[in-house]
């Protein structure tokens, strides 16, 4: 399963912030296939349309999707060179598919920064120019061996050759590589680099429980905003405290208590359907009298693949995937008036799954 890598200097609220995912955590009988690993947190994707759905279907049970965060403690100034946990915090962040920055907006006089004082600009170019360090020691070597190819006008090479050269020149220019503009031939080989400022990314503003109903007002979330949107990248404004205070309550209780500071969702359930998409992840569902379900899909496969991330045998054996757009279905009001009403497409192998799809894979055994 893909994942999103939580990262942070040190005192940032990192660990209060995992805490809450983990508390918050998936019903593990529901995913007897994830990843059981102390520094992965699994949570259910909040989706309205699945609670929709139930009230249409009315199944004997509802299963949300999943979604993994990897905790990635460790990152200090130096790492690229081994300081801290250098080493170790690059290669857990190499094996993960994107990253969530998390940023320390709050004052707290009794917790202490790192550099002794909160500028979360300056923390967030710490983290970022560790980072393009490390991937600058990646493309050099690579540099050194293609160039060898390159000078006996191997012409593969010296596409390579180019496109590396260009990923050097923007990196000592401390752009990360995601930030650079590529052709589609060329970012296919730069992404087969495993660069660790080419994952998608986006950054975790950690407020107090004074400010989260009106993060505006703080000006350290101002900043991140700012530069965030200089690399078109999302921010989300969390309290990681009030989160982890609530993620071991029930829905309706948690509802309440948002209610009453104002909060529409919490920061958590912000933060995890923005990963989501981050990742180019999608949902589809299947909707029986027995269960209502949604699955998660990589935007691009088609149904047979899509069939294949429920069973093996669905895939293998996939003849049809029955399918209705779910606003179709809320519409039509249930099953059988969309099938009247048309609306229930016979879709083959070819077809490319789309986000809120409601879909009865066929298929022999
Ligand atoms: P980490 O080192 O990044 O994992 O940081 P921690 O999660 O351990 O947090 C460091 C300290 O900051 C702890 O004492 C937390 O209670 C505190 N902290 C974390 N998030 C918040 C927050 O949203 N508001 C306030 N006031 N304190 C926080």
């Amino acid at each position: 399963a893909l994942t999103a890598g939580i990262v942070g200097l040190p005192n940032v609220g990192k660990s209060t912030l995992f805490n809450a995912i983990t508390q918050a955590g998936a019903e593990a009988a529901n995913y007897p296939f994830a990843t059981i690993d102390p520094n992965v947190g699994i949570v259910e994707v909040p989706d309205d349309r699945l609670d929709k759905l139930t009230e249409l279907v009315k199944p004997k049970k509802t299963i949300p999707t999943a979604f993994e965060f990897t905790d990635i403690a460790g990152i200090v100034k130096g790492a690229s060179k081994g300081e801290g946990l250098g080493n170790q915090f690059l290669s857990h962040i190499r094996q993960v598919d994107a990253i969530c920055q998390v940023v320390r907006c709050f004052q707290d006089d009794n917790i202490t920064h790192v550099s002794g004082k909160i500028d979360p600009i300056d923390d967030i170019e710490i983290i970022n120019l560790e980072l393009i360090l490390a991937d600058l020691e990646t493309v050099n070597k690579r540099i050194q061996r293609v160039e060898k190819l390159a000078r006996q006008k191997d012409k593969e090479a010296l596409a390579e050759q180019e496109m590396l050269v260009k990923v050097k020149d923007g990196l000592e220019e401390e752009k990360p590589v995601r930030a650079l503009e590529f052709s589609d031939e060329q970012w296919k080989v730069v992404k087969g680099l495993h660069l660790l400022t080419s994952k998608p990314t986006l950054y975790v503003a950690n407020v107090s429980e004074e400010e989260i109903t009106d993060p505006d007002a703080n000006e350290n979330v101002q900043k991140v905003k700012e530069y965030a949107a200089k690399e078109n990248a999302e921010v989300i404004v969390i309290c990681a405290k009030i989160e982890e205070e609530i993620s071991e309550l029930e829905q309706e209780e948690k509802e309440m208590f948002l209610d009453d500071l104002g909060i529409a969702e919490s920061g958590l359930d912000q933060l995890i359907k923005a990963s989501y998409s981050l990742l180019g992840l999608a949902t589809y569902f299947t909707a029986g009298e027995q269960e209502v379900r949604a699955w998660t899909f990589r935007k691009g496969i088609k149904a047979p693949q899509a069939a294949g991330i429920i069973h093996t045998d669905f895939e293998k054996g996939f003849i049809r995937a029955e399918t209705v757009s779910y606003d179709d279905l809320v519409e039509a009001g249930a099953m059988a008036q969309a099938r009247e009403k048309g609306r229930v497409r016979l879709e083959g192998k070819e077809y490319f799954v789309k986000d809120g799809d409601v879909i009865h894979f066929r298929f022999n055994v």
